[in-house]
């Protein structure tokens, strides 16, 4: 397993948060994307941790910010960042993080299907694993049902890593 897939958790969050909004900024610049102030501050909540945030959440933090927002304009802009490739959804929970793995690669790690997030239970630390392999086995399968897809997602739970490490230690992991 990559040392990147979960980042330890000391690591520096701050540089994670810097790359991406780095990235951020210059991938919509270059798809001609309007990157606008609300836009980068719902990013910048939802790259805050490696964990997934609700929109209510994001709005509750606006609120302590003493920035009154209506969850709409937040939703909007969580859409914005989704199809802009720069967040994922989590669909058994409905909420949203960050895609860390776009500065792997030049293309959106999005344009690759189907999704694969491994979600620990312990950490709450989400991480992106490369699902290429797995899309023609999928078409197989459904295929054989007759079923047309669209796109495909898989959440898989478990304990990460750095969690079976530290013997699952209820651990306050910050970032
Ligand atoms: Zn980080
Ligand atoms: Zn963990």
């Amino acid at each position: 397993m990559s040392s990147s897939l979960f980042p330890t958790f000391d690591h520096d969050h701050k540089l994670c948060s810097q790359n991406l909004m780095t990235y951020a900024e210059g991938h919509c610049k270059h798809l001609g994307l309007r990157f606008t102030h609300l836009r980068r501050d719902v990013l910048s909540e939802v790259a805050a941790s490696h964990k997934a945030v609700g929109a209510y959440q994001i709005l509750d933090r606006f609120a302590s910010q003493g920035k009154k927002l209506a969850p709409i304009s937040v939703y909007r802009s969580l859409d914005f960042l989704l199809d802009a490739g720069l967040i994922h959804r989590l669909e058994s929970t409905n909420s949203y993080f960050a895609c860390q793995r776009n500065f792997e690669k030049d293309s959106p790690c999005c344009s690759f299907e189907p999704l694969v997030f491994l979600i620990c239970e312990n950490c709450e630390t989400i991480g992106e694993i490369d699902g290429q392999t797995l899309g023609p086995l999928i078409e197989q399968f459904v295929d054989q049902s007759g079923f047309a897809p669209k796109r495909s997602q898989l959440e898989i739970k478990g304990v990460c890593s750095l969690c079976q490490a530290s013997g699952h230690q209820e651990l306050e992991k910050t970032c």
